[in-house]
């Protein structure tokens, strides 16, 4: 244990990370004590948002729990904020009285949620949003509660306001100036955001200025400015911080809108250092982590006398953890003199981007929409990257060449997680020395991606850059079968060479001997994908409407539905599908969502009948896999359309039917940008242009509705159909069994998926696994039922005569 005493004040974010930084650096040389207020450990403040928005538990964000003080001998005061600093006897005194001596003591207090000075801001209901206690405060409000009300739309305010979305609120942000995150975005970007936070039912009232709060004792409504009134159960005061001095104040130390720190963290007093948000560093006072733990890694070699040049100042960049609403802000963003600005508006995929630019230098970076290339602005703009070279097309074109650079490209010393300042080099040695093989390890090791989470498909695609398919995800069990996650299944089934779902249940040690039926029609997909030739469907692992080949209704009978390969069909099939149906007395026959036409109502031992004198193939229309393709009529028929879209949906269609896949794989093509097809929630959309096809991925309908992301634009029908085929084969090898494309493209990350597919290689290279995996097994269901009698009687006789 250490000689000298080192005595935090503060168990927050910045305090807790120079401790860290100080116990990597020397963990002998000091005893150390911190003093906590909450009644918490050390905690992800950052992810406070998420635990509003249901994404994450209180539990998962307790960065260091109690073990790791004990582990690491410091003494937690904990519950008890420090109320006394007494710099000339060297003690701090807590609010019950305990007294701890020091000899170098750090304030790292961090801010306060700014209350508004007015008239019934101190009701039942009023709340900030700073700690977990604030959280649960909302999340319990919002049980028996409906309507809330947010004061304050920069980025707190909007992560509050949809949290309290998520929790089943009807929420309003009220907002004084023009346009939301003003002091981070310019006018347009603002009133974008504005309206993708309006779709996902966000109310606002712009240029409000709220007079007082309404109620006897709990909130009742707000009263404006102009006289006017919103009732209000909930109010959540978002205007801002105000770091926490007090004590420092007292204590004598030079204080302004924070406590006065020089470029090595020390304070007025002697041995006393403060980092974080309640320091002003050159009359800055930060707000996010990323400076914050700079300040950290200064202090600790201070305080470890190691060599440091001192603490500099930080350029800051910021994000929203909002879904749906990508943004990325950071320098300065408004013109001045002698700083201009370029802008491109893509209204097709409500993007834009402005750059300001200083003396042939990018100084600051409004992106909205589309951020994929933050990380190449934000190298220009933090190296200082001389860009007279580049035209303005050249610098804000949006894909292909150094636009989608993926993180395999960079430099090792560019950053990767700009929270912790890790960069590309760290983790890549961090990977190769210490065996690493998910992101969770990494994090653990190096610290990337565990503030915002932002990074994590870049370290996610490094990862796999770096080890390949040896890839893991953290152990969540896919059912109560198995603790083992998706991935460990996978690769025992790679690496024990196991063909069937027994040998899996068996070998891994499944609770039951016989699966369930959720891991059984799982593990049947991951056979088929690890070992495509080898590996022979088991029908019994199947969910009944695949093995049935049909869809099962809700009184027990099927439906049939035929293929139409992209929504064409001819006079004769319509004769013969209406003599069918009028013969075997189908009680509904309808146009499908899908643009097919579908007998409803059908009996089970009528099924292989029917299919025979249809003797037209089955649509799989019930089936994990490659469903139809829609299409408009397209330039053959419509006065818009610029491309054949009937033609390129057939040729997809027919290209990958029958195609296994984790969840239902749907299609569209649209002729023009009018797309008449929805093709913007599909999981792989075609929007046709004069001189080529954009092309969308990750659309989803259904119970969640997700719209697409645009992944290129490409010219030929050909590219297309490449770019589909290996985006199939991608998703079925990295997909978890019945996940969407939508949560599959999140869990991996947009920006990863996009390398890969646009990356040529790799793009070949799953166009080639894909056709070695079909190849020969991808017949009509049907046409294997009527040559095989006994199937046919296994399954269908119930009744037949
Ligand atoms: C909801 C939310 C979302 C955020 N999202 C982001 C984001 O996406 N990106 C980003 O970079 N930043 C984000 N931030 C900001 C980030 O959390 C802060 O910048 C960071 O937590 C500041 O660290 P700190 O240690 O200075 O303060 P804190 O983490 O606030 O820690 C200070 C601690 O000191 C304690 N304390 C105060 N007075 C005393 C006392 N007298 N005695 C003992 N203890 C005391 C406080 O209770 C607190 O626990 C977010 C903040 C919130 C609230
Ligand atoms: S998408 Fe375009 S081409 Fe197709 S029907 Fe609509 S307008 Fe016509």
């Amino acid at each position: 244990m250490g000689t000298e005493k080192l005595v935090l004040i503060g168990n927050g974010m910045a305090g807790v990370r120079t401790i860290e930084e100080i116990l990597e650096r020397n963990s002998t040389k000091y005893e150390v004590t911190i003093i906590g207020e909450e009644p918490y450990t050390n905690y992800n403040r950052i992810m406070l948002s998420n635990v509003l928005q249901k994404k994450m538990t209180v539990d998962e964000i307790i960065t260091n729990p109690m073990q790791w003080y004990i582990d690491n001998g410091i003494r937690l005061v904990h519950h008890d904020p420090a109320v006394r600093l007494d710099t000339e006897n060297k003690q701090v005194t807590t609010a019950s009285g305990t007294c701890i001596a020091y000899d170098k003591c750090i304030i790292a207090t961090g801010s306060r949620a700014f209350i508004l000075p007015i008239e019934g801001a101190q009701l039942q209901g009023v709340v900030g949003f700073r700690t977990i206690d604030d959280t649960l405060q909302m999340i319990e409000q919002a049980k028996n509660c409906k309507r809330a009300v947010v004061i304050g739309g920069g980025l707190l305010g909007l992560e509050a306001a949809k949290g309290l979305i998520d929790q089943g609120m009807e929420v309003t942000v009220i907002h004084l100036e023009k346009w939301l995150m003003e002091t981070q975005l310019n006018e347009q970007a603002g009133q974008l955001l504005k309206k993708d936070l309006e779709q996902q039912g966000i109310k606002f009232l712009m240029e409000k200025k709220t007079a007082r709060i309404l109620g006897t004792t709990k909130v009742e409504a707000i009263a404006f400015s102009d006289g006017s009134i919103l009732e209000a159960d909930l109010v959540v005061m978002s205007v801002g911080i105000r770091p926490v001095t007090g004590i420092a104040i007292e204590a004598g130390l030079h204080v302004e809108r924070g406590i006065v720190v020089d470029d090595f963290m020390a304070t007025s007093a002697e041995g006393v250092y403060a980092v974080g948000e309640c320091a002003q560093h050159n009359h800055m006072v930060y707000g996010l982590v990323a400076p914050l733990y700079e300040q950290g890694k200064v202090l600790a070699d201070v305080l470890t006398d190691g060599e440091t040049e001192g603490y500099r100042g930080s350029t800051v960049s910021t994000s929203l953890k909002v879904s749906g609403c990508d943004l990325f802000s950071a320098g300065i963003i408004h013109e001045q003199d002698d700083i201009k600005s370029i802008e491109a508006y893509n209204g097709l995929a409500n993007s834009y981007k402005k750059l300001f630019i200083q003396n042939n230098k990018v100084v600051g970076i409004v992106l909205y929409g589309d951020t994929s290339e933050e990380n190449r602005y934000y190298k220009m703009l933090r190296d200082g990257v001389d860009i007279t070279t580049l035209n303005a097309v050249t610098l804000l074109a949006s894909a292909g060449g150094e636009a989608s650079m993926s993180v395999a490209e960079w430099d090792d010393a560019d950053t990767v997680c700009g929270c912790n300042g890790v960069t590309k080099g760290t983790i890549v040695q961090a990977i190769t020395t210490q065996n690493l093989t998910s992101v969770a390890e990494v994090s653990r090791c190096t610290k990337a991606g565990n503030s915002c989470g932002k990074c994590k498909s870049d370290i996610g695609e490094l990862l796999a850059h770096v080890i390949g398919d040896k890839v893991t995800t953290a152990p969540t069990g896919i059912c109560a079968c198995t603790h083992l996650s998706r991935d460990e299944i996978v690769l025992q089934i790679h690496q024990k060479g196991l063909t069937t779902t027994k040998e899996v249940f068996q070998e891994l040690n499944f609770r039951n001997a016989e699966g369930c039926s959720k891991c059984r029609p799982a593990i049947n997909f991951y056979l088929h994908v690890t070992f495509p030739k080898e590996h022979i469907d088991e029908k019994e692992s199947r969910f009944v409407n695949e093995r049935m080949h049909g869809n099962i209704q809700n009184d027990g009978r099927f439906s049939v539905i035929p293929r139409m390969r992209g929504g064409k069909t001819t006079p004769q099939q319509l004769l013969k599908i209406a003599q069918v149906a009028d013969k075997y007395q189908v009680p509904l026959v309808k146009i499908t969502g899908s643009q097919r036409i579908g007998l409803y109502g059908v009996k089970k031992e009528d099924l292989p009948d029917i299919w025979e004198e249809l003797d037209m193939t089955s649509a799989s229309a019930y089936a994990k896999a490659v469903r139809s393709v829609k299409t408009c009529v397209g330039a053959n028929f419509c006065r818009f359309g610029t491309q054949d879209s009937m033609g390129l949906g057939i040729k997809l269609e027919e290209r990958f039917e029958y195609i296994d896949t984790p969840h239902k794989f749907k299609m569209g093509v649209s002729a023009c940008p009018r797309s008449c097809v929805e093709s913007g929630v599909k999981d792989f959309g075609v929007i046709g242009l004069e001189n080529g096809f954009q092309i969308y991925i990750g659309g989803n309908g259904g119970t969640e509705v997700k719209e697409a992301q645009l992944l290129t634009t490409v010219v030929t029908e050909q590219e297309v159909i490449d770019l589909c085929g290996a985006m199939l084969q991608y998703y079925r090898k990295t997909g978890i069994y019945a996940e969407r494309t939508a949560p599959w493209i999140e869990r991996l990350g947009f920006d990863h998926v996009k390398s890969v597919l646009l990356d040529p290689v790799q793009c070949k290279s799953l166009l080639e696994e894909l056709d070695e995996a079909v190849a020969g097994k991808r017949n009509d269901p049907w046409t294997a039922v009527r040559v095989n009698e006994n199937k046919e009687k296994e399954l269908y006789t119930v009744g037949r005569g």
